[in-house]
């Protein structure tokens, strides 16, 4: 009977902390860096180092081309009212983000992760044509290769044709998909690592976690923000969190 209770102990114990090391496994990405604190901003230098700072997995960020190709940092096609992609850079190189940082390049922000060690989650922003999205692509990948970052950065893109070119000239840099209407299978065929979809995509398809795994693809969700809603995400399977408030889901992370 000792010996029973014994290995039922054991056994419990095994079970207990299999479950906190597949939980333990999920990993926080901050949208945009970490930005809703003082003196941040949205896909600023600052958000980036305070990103690293927290200790989160990676830091996402998304990249426009300007008329001239240079691959500038920016969430919106337009930073006040002047359209990013069809303007050249030095129209462009005074403009503020909202902590009064100049816009960033590529390159400045590439010098900055390189500096740290959270992880880069580039995001390739959809140009006008296919013929600009690969170029976007070509320039992008051109430059993290330079800077030798590659081993460390997710590619994601909505565009299929920035995809495409990304798997195709960076085969072992994982890419994702971001749009959230082709499942796994597919993806797969295609050469992408993972899906990384809103979260509304992944409670439409549930069974995509589990298709995603059985190929041994990654599944990240975005932007999850609300804790009962990072729960429900690690439950349900995913693999990175990608959030506004990654205090909250690392904190979520490390409970789970
Ligand atoms: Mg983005």
């Amino acid at each position: 009977m000792k010996y029973l209770k014994i290995s039922f102990a054991l056994v419990l114990c095994i079970l207990v902390a299999a479950s906190v090391e597949a939980k333990g496994k999920v990993r926080v990405v901050a949208h945009r860096g970490y930005w809703k604190t003082e003196g941040s901003a949205q896909n600023s230098i600052r958000s980036l180092e305070l990103a690293n700072q927290i200790k989160v997995y990676g830091s996402e960020f998304d990249v426009h081309l300007t008329a001239d190709d240079i691959p500038v940092i920016h969430h919106d096609q337009k930073i006040k009212d002047v359209d990013i992609q069809t303007t050249p850079y030095a129209q462009l190189k005074d403009m503020t983000l909202d902590n009064g940082e100049s816009l960033p390049t590529l390159e400045q922000y590439l010098d900055k992760f390189k500096q740290l060690k959270v992880k880069l989650i580039c995001e390739l922003k959809p140009h006008a044509t296919p013929e600009r999205n690969r170029k976007a692509a070509q320039i992008v990948i051109a430059m993290i290769n330079a800077k030798k970052l590659q081993k460390r950065t997710d590619y994601i893109t909505f565009n299929m044709d920035a995809g495409k070119e990304l798997i195709c000239l960076s085969p072992k840099t994982p890419v994702y998909y971001l749009n959230g209407d082709v499942a796994p299978k597919e993806l797969k065929e295609l050469g992408y690592a993972g899906l990384d979809y809103h979260f509304k995509a992944m409670q439409k398809h549930p069974e995509w976690f589990k298709e995603a795994k059985d190929l041994k693809m990654k599944v990240n969700v975005w932007t999850v923000d609300d804790e009962k809603l990072m729960e429900e995400m690690i439950e349900d399977g995913a693999d990175f969190i990608t959030t506004n408030e990654p205090l909250t889901a690392l904190k979520v992370c490390a409970a789970e």
